[in-house]
């Protein structure tokens, strides 16, 4: 059988012209030629986080980023905000790196609210805070302007927010936000191979990290600030990405960031509109679903008609695509589907298709 494919949260699938980039010839890295591709490729991602700082390249998946941070801006203690599998071990990996670090857990599917983390940042405990933008596994978007607001009441804490798979698919405006530091892997919505992060921080976010002992090198922000001023990264970088981004770019721009985000709401809505058909209900608590993939219950805890997701998933499969057959605790009563990266009206109804298929199987 022939390539499957990729429809799960990440990674998704990549274009012919993206993997035309990614295997342009080899440059140096300390070169002309790279410091000319990263130039050019640093208003671009500026003007997509809506940000003057300057954005970093870094040749590792997210949680090297997400591990970093920890690393360079918390001091006294952070706040992990929990909702789904990848923020609840953002508090294992911060005490992993030997911090002070309290969860603020609220149920799977339910979102972070702005409330919650007030009462918590009141004590005047923390210095710093983590947050996931798009919840991955369970499909839950939370409030990041609401979040972001506390900013200006608590200026000293430092707001670390994974965007992993919600940048580029959704408006992310950092300096207007005023968060910290902003993330993203670029195996999800950038719909690049998996190994390299995006990410950028704020001017107090590089003073604070100038002020950490143990930050290590090989994430140290401040590095990666010295070496991004001149259009480089700290160590090699994965050569391949950095072209790979740069054709993407080309594709975000030629196609208009709006035109880009309002497509992954209608891929999404009807994404939605396939589930309700067969009568099936989204995981996430209403009003704060995903617009980037759809977490859908499979009917066990929902009432209705329970349908084997892992029998699903094989019949998709067998048809061409890949689906996710539910991840973390609530793999068995929910699926996944993801419509992030360069997904089309086209492209998803050819999956629909498919689905209903299977669905006439089961
Ligand atoms: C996929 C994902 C990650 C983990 O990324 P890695 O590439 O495995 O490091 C972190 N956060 C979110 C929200 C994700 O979706």
């Amino acid at each position: 059988m022939g390539h499957v494919k990729l429809h799960i949260p990440g990674p998704v699938e990549v274009s012919k012209k993206t993997f035309g980039a990614f295997c342009s010839p080899m440059i140096g890295h300390r070169g002309q030629g790279f410091k000319d591709l990263y130039a050019k490729m640093q208003p671009q991602l500026q003007q997509l986080l809506d940000t003057k700082q300057l954005v970093n390249l870094s040749t590792s998946s997210a949680w090297g980023v997400m591990e970093g941070a920890i690393r360079n801006l918390v001091s006294k203690k952070v706040l992990n905000c929990m909702c789904g599998a990848f923020s609840d071990k953002w508090l294992d990996v911060s005490q992993r790196c030997g911090k002070q670090a309290e969860a603020l857990q609220v149920p799977w599917g339910s979102p972070i609210r702005a409330e919650q983390i007030d009462a918590r940042l009141r004590t005047g405990q923390f210095d710093a805070l983590t947050l996931i933008h798009n919840e991955t596994s369970t499909g839950t978007m939370s409030p990041l302007g609401e979040i972001a607001a506390l900013k200006a009441k608590y200026p000293d804490v430092m707001f670390i927010v994974d965007a992993v798979s919600s940048m580029s698919a959704v408006p992310l405006k950092f300096d207007e936000l005023g968060i910290d530091v902003l993330l993203a892997g670029t195996q999800k919505a950038f719909a690049l191979p998996p190994g390299l992060t995006v990410f950028t921080c704020s001017e107090a976010a590089l003073e604070r990290a100038g002020t950490l002992k143990d930050r290590g090198y090989y994430f140290d922000f401040v590095e990666f600030q010295k070496n991004a001023e001149l259009s480089m990264t700290p160590s090699t970088p994965s050569i391949g990405h950095v072209y790979a981004l740069a054709s993407k770019l080309e594709d975000f721009f030629a196609e208009g960031l709006e035109i880009r985000y309002e497509r992954h709401r209608r891929t999404n809505q009807m994404t939605r509109d396939w589930a309700a058909r067969h009568g099936f209900k989204l995981f996430p608590e209403a009003g704060f679903e995903s617009i980037t993939l759809c977490c859908i219950n499979n009917g066990a805890r929902t009432g209705g008609r329970v349908v084997d997701a892992t029998k699903l998933q094989k019949l998709v499969k067998d048809q061409g695509f890949l689906i996710d057959g539910g991840y973390g605790k609530i793999k068995g009563t929910t699926f996944r589907i993801s419509n992030m990266g360069d997904e089309t009206d086209l492209s998803m109804n050819l999956l629909f298709a498919a689905l209903d298929n299977a669905m006439g199987q089961l």
